[in-house]
């Protein structure tokens, strides 16, 4: 059996489902799909992505079945139309569209009203009556095709459009007449013969072909390479090309185009949501160039454009009527496209809706009470990376602030930064470290590079739908759009407001996603609140997850937000973090300088009651919770300046001759710190150090316990071990003074020792470690850096050019290395289990916020993961998918 290339649907019958998104792209099965449960959709035939994986395997050829499959498609569209592909009397248009698996918005080419030609056009004239509507579409057709398959610079023939409008003494083009349309089509065609030295095909199944080809090949242009880079998808994955009968929306006032979001995408709330204009075709409403109106008047209580409802009452109530079948039917928020020609409604596409993530909470617990979805499937609609976006602030309403204009609140956040106005700009600039907002008059796909860089974007025209605020949204960055207050000017690199203030480059503005206001300077913000609708979905998340969660906190303060993130206990308190303060530094650096055992623990005993009322400020915050304190691990020369002026001023302040700190600091030099005498080796060498920390741990322990009853088993972990016995040594020396201080104390005080496992070393000897450690926490920060022999420090400069040119899928900073790092955390973890069968186990490098590390974690069986405060509800939501997929 040959090879099924092509897939039908027309008049309620579809050889495509939904669930063939990876065949047939997630246009082509959506619309098969719409046809199959009785939606008004145009027929028409999707050429597989198989076609495209194909095309690129075989050197840019075909299968060889391809054309048959075709041409007998084409035919039975012509069927249900009753129209012929290149008939003079009657001819039948389509559409050429790509569609991946995955929605890559506005990434690849689109080819509206094929197989006009000059005697079609006389078709077209006969069917609509309309010779104006006819040469319009014609005209339109000759702009796309030449630019998306024949490559020409589009500006050019808009050039001739400008021209003919001033010849004509018009300014829109819904001023210029079936005869100026007519002239223009010659014109446009003769100016591609001059710029390409070919003429414009007249042949409707070349132009067909053509399409096809330049939507192949569209696959592989810039932009799409860039999307599919910034969100993951797998180049092979391929398009497919929908071709599909035309709808008009521009043929009179009974036309109209629109989109829409079965719920608000950007709150989530209830209501239906969308944008439309009357008479106009396809992409007129997201490009942005005319302002759409509102498809009903639920939120835009007396804005001054008429809604759909309004004007096209019928379709309207017909369109309300489809939101509902099609929430039923996927049972979650679609974003569809719609036609409307002469009165008539047509279905154009239908695809799960891109949302933020107050939106994705919102719809996900909605969609559980009414009965959609179960908790589980609630759970799982929320991506754990977009609570990222949730979890950021957002403006102060106490704060005092500029607004200098208003536009559409595109996607919700609150920013500030350095204006830019070109995308490579932005780019450049946030290289730079510098925070940027990207203002455009309005964006293409050529600009997603600069949104990425970018903190928030401003674009001065465009609707909700619009091309910046789709992306914006999915991007999860602040976006405010469509911003008709502002004059954008990029030749002067400054735009001003309708106030008269004048913003240039490089100056602040902040931008509030949320109600659309743009502000002079930077605003400050205030952390978000998580209650209502999170806070339900996260006591789901606490329900189906069975890996626990807790946090990286050094104080009180982080402690008490961790709690309120859900952390179930510190995972890593790093203890030095408590040196720098303002008053400790100084007996640190006495210590270090101490040459005598005598002298450090002089310094020691100033320090040891600092330490231990944080650890009893942090032992409160954590309400009996597990928490993990690490002794010290940085180099000493860490907390000693460098700089020639820094030593001086030490100098006076400590009263120490400047040679004398010279020569520390010469004497602590190393070559490789992270490999030098740090972590339990400093503890080896200086006992006290560590003798001074366990104290204070155990004393502020023994303190909460007898004098208030608090119960609490602290937890008391040796960084850097490579050997047993190095823990060995360590571990006798921390028990006698616990036992010492709970003697004193007189109190029953549990509490465990263990370990990091941070080194290959350690994770390959982990049954030995584990006959001493009661606990292994895997710092998998330095796991990575010295499985792959890669600093943590200087690997920034050509680890980017690493991942950008795919010699590393991922940072492994970022996302553990599950086949090398995270094998050694797998085979430790089953080693120390090996010995000590109730070993707890953990991780607290910064992979335990990561949602594909974490979702790791859970499957090699690890007890907990420890994360920065801000990443727990991140980080309780990925080990819910774990559990639940
Ligand atoms: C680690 O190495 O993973 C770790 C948590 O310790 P630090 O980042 O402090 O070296
Ligand atoms: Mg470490």
């Amino acid at each position: 059996m040959t090879q099924k290339y092509v897939y039908f649907f027309g008049n309620g019958q579809a050889e495509g489902r939904a669930e063939m998104k990876n065949l047939l792209g997630g246009k082509g099965a959506n619309l098969a799909e719409m046809t199959s449960i009785g939606l008004p959709v145009p027929p028409g035939f999707t050429i597989t992505t198989e076609v495209c994986t194909e095309f690129y395997k075989n050197n840019q050829t075909y299968p060889e079945s391809l054309t048959s499959a075709v041409a007998e498609n084409l035919k039975m569209v012509e069927a249900l139309m009753d129209r012929r592909f290149g008939d003079p009397r009657n001819p039948l248009l389509v559409s050429v569209r790509s569609g991946a698996r995955a929605s890559m918005p506005g990434m690849m080419d689109t080819i509206l009203n094929l197989g006009l030609n000059d005697t079609t056009v006389q078709g077209i004239i006969a069917q609509s009556g309309d010779e104006r509507f006819a040469f319009d579409a014609y005209r339109r057709f000759v702009q796309m095709y030449s630019d998306v398959v024949m490559g020409m610079e589009k500006d050019i023939l808009e050039h001739l459009l400008e021209q003919k409008k001033e010849q004509r003494g018009v300014h829109l083009d819904t001023d210029l007449t079936a005869a100026d349309w007519k002239e223009l089509v010659g014109s446009f065609k003769l100016k591609i013969k001059e710029e390409l030295g070919k003429d414009f095909p007249e042949d409707p199944h070349e132009q067909l072909w053509g399409a096809i080809g330049a939507v192949f090949g569209s696959w592989m242009n810039q932009r799409a390479i860039t999307y599919r880079k910034l969100n993951n998808i797998p180049a092979d994955w391929g398009t497919a090309v929908n071709v599909q009968s035309m709808v008009f929306g521009n043929m009179g006032d009974d036309c109209a185009t629109g989109v829409a979001f079965t719920r608000d995408p950007s709150t989530g709330e209830n209501y239906f949501f969308g944008e439309f204009l009357v008479n106009a075709q396809g992409e007129d409403v997201v490009a942005g160039i005319r302002t759409p109106q509102p498809i009903n008047r639920v939120k835009d209580k007396d804005g001054k454009l008429p809604s759909m409802e309004e004007v096209l009452p019928e379709c309207y109530r017909q369109l309300v009527d489809i939101r509902g079948i099609l929430e039923k039917h996927y049972k979650d928020m679609q974003d569809i496209e719609f036609t409307i020609e002469k009165g008539k409604l047509f279905m154009l596409q239908t695809r799960n809706g891109k949302r933020t993530a107050p939106a994705a909470i919102k719809i996900a617990v909605d969609m559980e009470k009414e009965g959609l979805i179960d908790e589980k499937e609630a759970v799982l609609r929320v991506q754990p990376s977009q609570l990222d976006q949730l979890l950021h602030p957002s403006l102060d309403p106490a704060a005092e602030k500029q607004v200098i204009a208003k536009g559409l609140p595109a996607s919700p956040g609150a920013v500030s930064g350095q204006v830019v106005f070109s995308a490579d700009e932005a780019e450049a600039e946030a290289k730079l470290g510098k925070k940027v907002i990207l203002v455009r008059i309005e964006t293409s796909p050529e600009d997603i590079h600069g949104m990425h860089a970018s903190q928030g974007i401003l674009t001065a025209r465009g609707g909700m739908t619009s091309h910046a605020a789709v992306v914006a949204r999915g991007m999860g960055k602040c976006c405010v759009a469509g911003c008709g207050d502002i004059k954008v000017s990029y030749a002067g690199e400054s735009f001003v407001a309708r106030n008269g203030v004048v913003v240039k480059k490089g100056d602040t503005i902040t931008l509030d996603g949320s109600c659309g206001e743009v502000m002079l300077g930077a605003v400050p913000t205030v952390a978000p609140v998580l209650t209502g609708d999170f806070a339900q979905l996260m006591s789901w998340v606490d329900t189906y997850r069975k890996l626990k969660v807790r946090a990286n906190a050094d104080t009180p303060h982080d402690s008490r937000v961790a709690r309120q993130f859900g952390a179930e206990g510190i995972g890593l308190c790093r203890t030095e973090h408590m040196f720098f303060e303002a008053e400790r530094i100084s007996a640190v650096r006495e210590m270090i300088l101490s040459e005598e055992l005598e002298g450090r623990e002089k310094a020691l005993a100033k320090i040891l009651p600092m330490q231990k009322g944080d650890f009893i400020g942090i032992f409160r915050e954590m309400k009996g919770l597990p928490v993990t304190i690490r002794l010290l691990d940085p180099p000493l020369h860490e907390f000693l300046p460098q700089e020639e002026k820094d030593l001086e001023e030490l100098s006076k302040t400590m009263k120490v001759p400047v040679g004398t700190l010279k020569h520390k600091v010469e004497s602590l030099h190393e070559f490789n710190p992270m490999l030098g005498h740090r972590g339990c080796r400093l503890g080896i060498t200086y006992p006290e150090i560590y003798d001074m920390q366990v104290r204070a741990i155990m004393e502020a322990a023994c303190e909460l316990v007898k004098n208030e009853g608090f119960s609490i088993v602290p937890e008391i972990m040796i960084p850097l071990i490579a050997t047993a016995r190095e823990l060995q040594v360590l571990k006798q020396n921390a028990v006698a003074i616990c036992n010492e201080v709970i003697a004193r104390y007189d109190v029953r005080l549990e509490y465990l020792i263990g370990t990091m496992i941070e080194l290959p070393r350690a994770a390959l000897t982990a049954d030995e470690i584990a006959v001493e450690a009661e606990f292994f926490s895997f710092g998998t920060n330095d796991l990575t850096q010295t499985t792959f022999g890669l600093s943590r420090d200087d690997a920034g400069k050509f680890l980017p050019f690493y991942v950008d040119n795919g010699i590393l899928a991922e940072d492994p900073f970022v996302s553990l290395d599950q086949n090398g790092v995270g094998q050694l955390v797998k085979m430790a973890a089953e080693r120390g289990r090996a010995t000590r069968r109730d070993i707890k186990l953990g991780i607290c490098g910064e992979h335990g916020g990561d949602p594909s590390s974490v979702i790791f974690c859970h499957k090699i069986g690890l007890d907990y993961v420890s994360c920065s405060p801000f990443r727990v509800p991140i980080a309780r939501l990925a080990a819910a998918h774990a559990a639940l997929s």
